[in-house]
């Protein structure tokens, strides 16, 4: 059936960020909770693009239960556009690096945040989509600890003969060296690894609890960190963490990008299926 956005009641702001701003709404006839993005509309065509873009993307990935449901968009007169998605009622994996005072997460909680995002990269992988901004906060958790794969504000269907100058370079500190490469950007860059770098960077900044190619505390200036991407060799785990971890971010922060696995082989790395095999998932 057709719905409206006037069939929603907001009930509160969840998060701010670039691309907008998200609420919790509730459908009014049937109670049913939803997380609302509102993107204000831009006079920007540039920006205007990338919104219809993820608008595009987030209505093919629909089908993976390793990506937030998108449930409808809607289309104001005034140009908003507002994405009606599935609720994720615990956060984002930032907000658990915060709130978790030991300030690290046991390598089979690590195992199965892995082996979701890995599920959900396979997904948009195998569909031509890179999502180019993997971290822990567009990384949604719910009560049953699942993990899903959010915010396409950044993400690109991959075009072998897209013009590089028109794609939408974003800036972030999960970015993988072959980005800041003018030779590799644009030619054979391959948006793919550069997810599974992103993927590494996450999963040991969990563990370590804080962002590993820093020092802890210190803020990340563009200079230093593009110096630790680019020119430091990859960032190893701490003493403590098992074999199996270690290779599997090794597998994940090659620095060159044809060398990292993809998502599919890490999927059968003993990291992701030993891990796991020890206790279920309700376990953690
Ligand atoms: P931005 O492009 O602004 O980063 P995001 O889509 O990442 O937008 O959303 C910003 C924040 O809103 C997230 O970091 C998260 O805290 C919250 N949020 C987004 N989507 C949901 C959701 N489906 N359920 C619960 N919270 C969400
Ligand atoms: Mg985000």
């Amino acid at each position: 059936g057709s719905s409206a956005l006037s069939d929603y009641d907001k009930l509160h702001v969840l998060g701010h960020g670039n691309g907008g701003t998200v609420y919790k709404v509730q459908h009014k006839r049937t109670s049913a909770v939803y997380a609302l993005k509102i993107v204000t509309s831009h006079p920007d065509p540039l920006v205007r693009r990338q919104i219809f873009r993820e608008m595009d993307i987030l209505r093919r990935t629909a089908d993976s239960p390793y990506v937030v449901r998108c449930h409808a968009i809607f289309e104001q007169p005034s140009g908003d556009i507002a994405i009606l998605m599935e609720y994720m009622d615990s956060g984002t994996l930032q907000t658990f690096l915060r709130s978790d005072h030991n300030n690290s997460v046991s390598e089979t909680m690590l195992a199965s945040v892995a082996r979701q995002v890995l599920r959900g990269l396979a997904f948009l992988h195998s569909r031509n989509i890179a999502h180019r901004d993997i971290k822990p906060s567009n990384l949604l958790v719910n009560a049953a600890m699942d993990v899903k794969i959010s915010d396409f504000g950044v993400s690109k269907v991959m075009c072998r003969s897209l013009d590089p100058c028109n794609s939408y370079v974003g800036t972030s500190a999960y970015m993988s060296p072959e980005r800041f490469d003018p030779d590799t950007y644009g030619s054979n860059y391959d948006g793919y690894s550069a997810d599974i770098w992103s993927l590494g960077l996450t999963l040991m900044e969990l563990y370590m609890g804080h962002f590993p190619l820093l020092p802890s505390g210190q803020r990340p200036d563009w200079a230093t960190l593009m110096c630790a991407i680019c020119f430091v060799d990859p960032p190893s785990l701490p003493e403590g963490a098992s074999d199996e971890f270690r290779s599997f971010i090794d597998c994940c922060l090659q620095k060159e990008a044809s060398k990292r696995w993809s998502a599919t082989q890490l999927l059968v790395h003993p990291f992701v299926l030993c891990k796991l095999e020890d206790k279920s998932e309700s376990a953690y």
